[in-house]
């Protein structure tokens, strides 16, 4: 019977923990959240961003370019934020439209603003380990495991994904702490044998019923990342079986309630960071501090 790891409890503890320290800087940290299309789920992100930032204090903007928008205008936004000193961070809603290069896009946003860590320069300072801030799934689950007492040193870690969102900058931050991190996608041969090697197996793979309960070890650690919508009941599920699997486990994350909630308290909490490091109140880790 495993322990289950209550993302939203934690992520309302962050959240008022950012409120208490934005309250006390010289200025409100400051989000940009930019949505082009009318996407209803992205919709949906948006509108939960820019309530929180409200909860935790924050100032926020948001912008709506309507469908057909063209590329240039984004940029031009882009440009504005990034020389405006009320805006720590910039968040432009994936996926875009058609008419937009996401690697143009993302790549327009300064780096130092770079909110969702996407940007070249920053996924760099990931892969050496010395980012002060993270993507905001990786950060969250790492979160999770610090609040449960659960050390990544020593721990063999099967990461399943590779996404540049999740999968990738979640081994690398595993790997920075310590972690033996084996990665694991739609090419790995046997991905059973691989599954039952972890002691922390994280699943982001967008794939509902993917790990059975004969796929893990007895007093396995469980991260199910994904949010894989049902079309007709409109309900989320994600792809571990969870009641096959929680009874071997011994830390679980249910979806929805899991890694959801944490990653929106990480965008706030990479908010905070960002605007901290603006106004000279943060050092961004150092170089000596590479891990080896
Ligand atoms: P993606 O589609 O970009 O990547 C999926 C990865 O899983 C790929 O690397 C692919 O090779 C691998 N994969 C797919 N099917 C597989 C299989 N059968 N066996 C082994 N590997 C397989 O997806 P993503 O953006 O990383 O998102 C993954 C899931 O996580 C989605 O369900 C998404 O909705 C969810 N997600 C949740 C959060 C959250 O905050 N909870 C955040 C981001 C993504």
């Amino acid at each position: 019977m495993a322990q289950i790891i209550d993302g939203k409890a934690l992520a309302a503890g962050i959240r008022e923990r950012i409120k208490a320290e934005a309250a006390v800087l010289p200025r409100k940290p400051g989000l940009a959240v930019i949505l082009a299309g009318d996407d209803p789920a992205s919709q949906l992100y948006v509108k939960n961003k820019v309530k929180d930032c409200e909860e935790c204090g924050f100032y926020s903007r948001r912008y709506d370019l309507p469908n057909g928008s063209s590329e240039e205008m984004l940029l031009g936004i882009l440009n504005k934020l990034n020389a405006d000193s009320s805006i720590d961070g910039i968040l432009v809603q994936l996926p875009l439209p058609d008419q937009m290069d996401e690697k143009r896009i993302i790549e327009a946003i300064s780096p130092e603003k770079d909110v969702d860590v996407f940007h070249p320069l920053n996924v760099g300072r990931i892969v050496l380990g010395d980012s002060p801030v993270w993507p905001c799934t990786p950060a969250g689950i790492s979160e999770m495991l610090e609040a449960y007492h659960i050390p990544v040193d020593g721990k063999i870690c099967v990461m399943v994904g590779r996404s540049n969102i999740v999968g990738k900058p979640m081994g690398f931050r595993l790997l920075r702490d310590h972690g033996t991190v084996i990665y694991c996608h739609r090419h790995t041969p046997d991905l059973a044998a691989m599954t039952r090697q972890a002691d922390i197996l994280i699943v982001a793979a967008g794939c509902k019923g993917l790990i059975r309960g004969d796929m893990v070890k007895e007093g396995t650690i469980v991260i199910d990342v994904a949010m894989n919508r049902d079309p007709e009941s409109g309900k989320f599920s994600g792809d571990v079986v969870f009641d096959e699997v929680e009874p071997k486990a011994s830390f679980i994350t249910p979806v929805p309630g899991g890694v959801g909630p944490m990653t929106r308290a990480m965008l706030m909490k990479n908010t905070l960071t960002l605007a901290k490091l603006h106004m000279g109140l943060h050092e961004a880790p150092s170089y000596s501090r590479r891990y080896k």
